[in-house]
This record gives structure tokens, C-alpha cells and sequence, in this order.
């Protein structure tokens, strides 16, 4: 059955245990694979805004002296309901990202639920330094503490998932948050808002809808902030960090991707095709880990070429029937114009060749082909910027130490991957790529238990794991001097 704009849609706001109508101006909500308008959700006012900050700050006394364990109940009844609601969530995620319904159903809310469970088992066991006497007459030892209010801002490719990666791990943690999923798609987490506020205390978990100069910007410069998270572009993060210097916040910044995908001569051909095909395109590109930018050695090149193609343009999408949909629409018409600007751009060079796609799809809803560009230059634009959609670039290589160079040459530093049947070669290549995460023959696959995060302009926070607790908390030392010795 296809998600339908029949499924109930919330609207309200959650500041301080209140469900609550934004006072503030409303933002249009689409479905992208129709171009429906689903809903208008007003935004937090300014005044809303201060109120959710001041409630949290008022939850963070006691929720900051839950145990691990209470806090992990209240984790692990989020999962619950989460899961109880599994499928009009799924409904709501699949309307207001155009994404196939059965994909969200079976990995968008999975995932997040897992996230929610991993946090509650890993916040009760963490571990740190041994406490003991390192001056004679003093026993020192080591807290891990929650910061405080922390303002959590979101992206629209994956709505539910988001939430659950910043707010698990922040509520784990014990700081009380404000949470702002992305002005274009609130629609999961305020249907999930009624439960978290049964579940959570007033005031520990608030949701404020909005867009980034307005509500965005006044939780990162507001005073009482004392951590913002960031999943999104780079230029907002560099905004984010120059409002947030102003109190010396701490930031966690998630910005984007652009992920080579090192394909040597005697790699499992199909085994790339087949993994291209579906982590090149999963969510119509819109993945900072996508596996687009290819480079592909002299002796596999061209047969790649040919099959790739081909794979890319048996890629199904904007069909009647969900079930036939692999990928969906871009998420607004000016995400889809952006990315077809790149396009434009990259085929006005004579030495890129088009294999597949390159044209905006003709029909209802905001759509792009799948598309393959082949003979890129490690210098041309679409080898060197985030497109975020459904496009993918080979450039052909001769020595494996060129296509390292060449991978790291890039201002992001998020995910990569290499694909050879030698583990050998496979291993000195991991070891060198500047990437917070590097497949083996394979791509894309995230567990909860490991770290997923940036270097260079990609930034630098950890989601997920127990790394990411640790973000979220700041380190102590208490250190205590004896009293009389015992005899
Ligand atoms: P975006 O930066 O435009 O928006 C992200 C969020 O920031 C939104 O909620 C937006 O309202 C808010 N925002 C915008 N300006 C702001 C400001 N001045 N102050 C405070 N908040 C502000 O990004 P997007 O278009 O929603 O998402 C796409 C980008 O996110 C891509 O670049 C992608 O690579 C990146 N991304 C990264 C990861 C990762 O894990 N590294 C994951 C998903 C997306």
C-alpha cells in the first residue's frame, strides 16, 4: 500500500511537557514525489524558543541525577513506542521525503529504534580511568558529566534516524535538550512527540520546529546552550561555530560527504556493480556517505563503465507502486535544480561523458535520473563537490598510489571504500585513506556499536557508539585528600 496524505499528521510542538501550536510563521510541508502540500506547520516563536531553553534548563537539575539505569528504562520505553508505531511512522517518513515506503519501513525505522536501544545499554556500561592515589595522600578520580542544555539540529534526508542519533545519546548522557528536525521535514518526529511526552519529564525533551536563520540561529547563540549538535551543510556549520564562539559552546558538527570509491584491477566486479548501484543511489544520493566518485584502475575501467551503466538505468523509481520504487525524488525543487546545475555544468566539459541519465524526470513530483558521468578529472568540479543526488562520476586510474592521492585530495574526509579480492592490498589502502570510515568491498553499512563521523571539512563529532557518549559528557577529575591515617 503507498503512503497516503490520509495518514494523521501532528503539528504541535513540545515545550515543556506541553504539546503546543507554533506561534511563529508557518512553513508549507511537501510530499517531493507528488509535489502535494501535506501540511503547514507553523514555527516556534521567538518567545517559544526561549521557553523551550528555559524548561530544559530547568529539567537538567534532576534529569542530569537520573541513574544510567533510569535513564535507560526511559531509552528503552522510547524504542517501545517507537516500535508500537512503527508503521505510521514509516507512512509519515516515506509523504514527506518521497522515500519508497517499504525502504522505510524496513531500514529508516529499524534503525532508529536500534539506536535507542544501543544507547541504553551502552550508557550503563561505560568505562574510564582507574580511580587512585597518583599523589601521596590523595585519591584522584574521573566523572563523566552531562554538559547541560544541548540544542540539536537536524537534516532532512533521514528525519527519524536523525532524531534518534541526536537525542539518544544526549538524553543517555543526561543533558535535557531542544531538538529541531529540519524546517522541511518535522512530520516523524512530531507524531512521535505525544509519546516522548509521556515518557520523559517536562522540560528534558523539547521539539521546536523552524527554520535555521530564525530558530536555528537563536538556540546557537543563546547563552544558556551549552553543546549544539549539527547534522548538515558545511557553510552552516561554519556559521554554527562562529555564533557559538561567542559563548565557547561546545559544537558536534556532521557536515557533508563525498566518498571515493577505490575500485582496483582485480576487484569482484559484479560485487561493485551491485554495490555502486545501490550505495551510490540509496535515498536518490541524498547521503553524506554516498558512494559517488568513483575511481576505477586501468584494467577494470571500461567493462565497469558498461555495466554500471547499465545497472544505473535498470534503477526503478517514480512508479505507481511502492514496491517497485528503489529510490524517490529529491527532497525540494531546488535540491533537484541544484543537482542538475551540476550536471549541466560537468557535461559542458568535453572529456566528461554522459553513460546514463543527466536530465531532470519528466512527471509529477521532484525527481532526477539516475545518473552516470564516466572520463571525470580529478580536478573537474563534479569530482571535487557534493552533489547530494543521484549522481555518480568514474575517473580512471593507473597506479593504486595515485588513487589514494587522489581520494584524499578532497575537503572531505567522511566515508570511503575499497574494493579488491587482495586483503593485503585492501588493508594498506584503508590505512591511508584520510576517512572516518573506509569499507572492504562494500559501502554504506552503518552499525550502532561504531563510530560514524568525519575529518577534514566533514566534520567532527561521532554519532552512534560509545564515542558518541562521550561528546555528549565532559570529563571531571575529584580529587580527594586524606584525612587522619588509619593505625
Ligand atoms: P542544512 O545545513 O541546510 O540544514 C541542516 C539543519 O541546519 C536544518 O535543520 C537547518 O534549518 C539548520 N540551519 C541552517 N542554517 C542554520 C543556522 N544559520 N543556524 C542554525 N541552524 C541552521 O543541510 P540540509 O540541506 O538539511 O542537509 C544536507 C547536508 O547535510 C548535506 O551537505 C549533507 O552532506 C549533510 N549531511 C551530513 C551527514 C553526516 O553524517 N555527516 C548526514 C546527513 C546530511
Amino acid at each position: 500500500m503507498p503512503a497516503t496524505s490520509s495518514t494523521p499528521l501532528c503539528t504541535a510542538l513540545l515545550i515543556d511537557g506541553e504539546l503546543v501550536a507554533g506561534a511563529g510563521r508557518a512553513e508549507a510541508i511537501f510530499n517531493p514525489a507528488t509535489g502535494e502540500v501535506l501540511a503547514q506547520v507553523p514555527e516556534a516563536s521567538a518567545e517559544q524558543v526561549e521557553a523551550a531553553i528555559q524548561a530544559a534548563h530547568r529539567a537538567f537539575a534532576s534529569w542530569s541525577r537520573s541513574t544510567p539505569q533510569q535513564r535507560a528504562n526511559v531509552l528503552l520505553a522510547i524504542a517501545d513506542a517507537l516500535q508500537k508505531q512503527l508503521e505510521p511512522i514509516a507512512r509519515l517518513e516515506a509523504l514527506n521525503c518521497g522515500k519508497p515506503l517499504h525502504l522505510a519501513r524496513q531500514d529508516d525505522l529499524p534503525a532508529a529504534i536500534d539506536v535507542f536501544r544501543f544507547f541504553a545499554g551502552a550508557v550503563r556500561c561505560q568505562t574510564g580511568q582507574l580511580a587512585g592515589e597518583y599523589l601521596p595522600g590523595y585519591t584522584s578520580m574521573v566523572r563523566r558529566d552531562p554538559l547541560g542544555v544541548v540544542a540539536s539540529i537536524a537534516p532532512w534526508n533521514y528525519p527519524i534516524m536523525m532524531a534518534a542519533w541526536k537525542i539518544a545519546p544526549a538524553l543517555a548522557a543526561g543533558n535535557t535538550l531542544v531538538f529541531k528536525p529540519s524546517e522541511h521535514t518535522p512530520l516523524s518526529i512530531l507524531a512521535l512527540a505525544p509519546a516522548l511526552n509521556e515518557l520523559l519529564p517536562a522540560g528534558v525533551l523539547n521539539i521546536v520546529c523552524g527554520g535555521g536563520e530564525s530558530v536555528g540561529s537563536h538556540l546557537v547563540s543563546h547563552a544558556r546552550v551549552r553543546m549544539v549538535s549539527l547534522t548538515g551543510d558545511i557553510v552552516t556549520g561554519q556559521k554554527i561555530l562562529q555564533a557559538a564562539s561567542r559563548t565557547l559552546k561546545r559544537t558536534h558538527l556532521e557536515l557533508g560527504g563525498k566518498a571515493p570509491v577505490i575500485v582496483c584491477n582485480d576487484a569482484d566486479l559484479q560485487a561493485v556493480i551491485e554495490g555502486v548501484r545501490s550505495y551510490g543511489y540509496y535515498n536518490a544520493g541524498q547521503d553524506c556517505t554516498a558512494a559517488c566518485r568513483i575511481y576505477a584502475q586501468a584494467g577494470i575501467h571500461d567493462r565497469l563503465v558498461a555495466e554500471l551503466g547499465s545497472a544505473v538505468s535498470s534503477l526503478r523509481f517514480a512508479g505507481k507502486r511502492d514496491a517497485d520504487n528503489e529510490i524517490g525524488p529529491l527532497i525540494t525543487p531546488r535540491q533537484r535544480d541544484r543537482v542538475a546545475s551540476f550536471v549541466e555544468r560537468a557535461l559542458s566539459q568535453p572529456h566528461i561523458e554522459r553513460v546514463t541519465g543527466a536530465a531532470v524526470h519528466s512527471g509529477p513530483g521532484f525527481f532526477y535520473q539516475p545518473t552516470l558521468l564516466a572520463g571525470c578529472r580529478q580536478s573537474d568540479e563534479i569530482v571535487q563537490r557534493e552533489v547530494f543526488g543521484p549522481v555518480v562520476t568514474v575517473t580512471r586510474f593507473d597506479e593504486l598510489s595515485q588513487a589514494v592521492d587522489w581520494a584524499n585530495d578532497s575537503e572531505y574526509g567522511l566515508a570511503s571504500s575499497v574494493w579488491t579480492r587482495n586483503l593485503d592490498k585492501a588493508m594498506q589502502i584503508a590505512n591511508r585513506l584520510q576517512y572516518g570510515c573506509t569499507w572492504i568491498n562494500s559501502h554504506f553499512m552503518l552499525v550502532s556499536e561504531m563510530p560514524h563521523g568525519g575529518l577534514k571539512r566533514s566534520g567532527y563529532g561521532k554519532d552512534l557508539s560509545s564515542d558518541s557518549l562521550q561528546d555528549y559528557s565532559v570529563v571531571r577529575h575529584i580529587m580527594a585528600r586524606h584525612g587522619e591515617h588509619l593505625e
